[in-house]
């Protein structure tokens, strides 16, 4: 059950990154994954990189494409456990169709966003997840747009699984993705990321002051979907924990016709002649 490997990850020192690498490897073990049992599906940024940091079957996809690809990852094999991962650029710009999509298709898998409200591989534009007002190179007056809220969106999507946590605290990151992995169904998990080299803004220091920690609300219940986007509007985002499941909802492989017991590739469609013919006759 060893998920490190060899590759020396080449994110910039103290990358919030490199504790969601850590988090992915420890889960994946502490859940009796094997490395040959996991798929890790990324898409384009700094963070893209981790599906190559993580000994498992990976695949670096395209920008803002991680989640297609994962999706049918799973559906042609739904004995690997699949992870998509990527940026806040990646998930939420170019990819937030997808991603909205993913969320309401509910395919068994989870989504880790490393979210850094920077563009740091193109060294430092304003992102979706940059707040109004928020200087950069692309923004040198400060950002106009209004700030995304990927929370409040996956919430109005129909997600069944919405946590959020902050690379500082491994312990949270890690039982999260424990969480996620264990959840049967599209599982969102959303982390506050610190890019060190380009966002002075949103520093550790900056996140540790504005984050509302729910695993000091004992009382607080996960499955109330209205008190779950309330909690989320009320710290505007600004909150970490288990925010959102739903159990009930059963994924859409166990949903679909004919994904129930076996994924796309393990399928005998082999054909007699006849069938074959008759295919082919219905399509003339
Ligand atoms: Fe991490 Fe930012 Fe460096 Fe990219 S540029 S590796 S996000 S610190």
């Amino acid at each position: 059950k060893e998920f490190r490997n060899n590759v020396k990850p080449n994110w910039c020192p103290g990358c919030g990154d490199f504790s969601v690498q850590a988090a992915i490897q420890r889960a994946a073990a502490n859940v009796g994954l094997e490395p040959e049992g996991l798929a890790v599906i990324s898409g384009i940024g700094c963070s893209g990189r981790i599906s190559g940091y993580v000994n498992a079957y990976g695949l670096h996809g395209i920008h803002g494409r991680a989640l297609p690809i994962a999706q049918g990852v799973k559906l042609a094999n739904r004995e690997l456990t699949v992870i998509a991962s990527g940026g806040d650029g990646d998930g939420f710009a170019i990819g937030m169709g997808h991603t909205v999509h993913a969320i309401r298709r509910n395919v068994d898998l989870t989504y880790i966003v490393m979210d850094n409200q920077i563009y740091g591989l193109t060294k430092g534009q304003t992102s979706p997840r940059s707040a109004e007002g928020f200087k950069t190179k692309s923004t040198p007056e400060g950002s106009i747009e209004s700030t995304l809220s990927p929370l409040e969106i996956a919430m109005s999507a129909g997600a069944t699984f919405i946590a959020q946590s902050f690379s500082s605290d491994l312990k949270q990151l890690t039982a999260l993705i424990e969480a996620g992995l264990n959840h049967k169904g599209f599982s969102l998990i959303n982390v506050f990321s610190p890019c060190v080299t380009f966002n002075k803004v949103n520093t550790y220091d900056w996140f540790k002051e504005n984050i509302v920690n729910l695993d000091q609300f004992p009382d607080y219940d996960p499955t109330n979907r209205i008190a779950a986007m309330n909690k989320i509007m009320e710290t505007n985002g600004m909150l970490t924990g288990l925010i959102y499941q739903n159990k009930e909802r059963k994924s859409y492989e166990d949903m679909v016709s004919g994904f129930q017991t076996e994924g796309l590739a393990n399928q005998d469609l082999s054909l007699s002649q006849e069938q074959f013919d008759k295919l082919v006759a219905e399509f003339k």
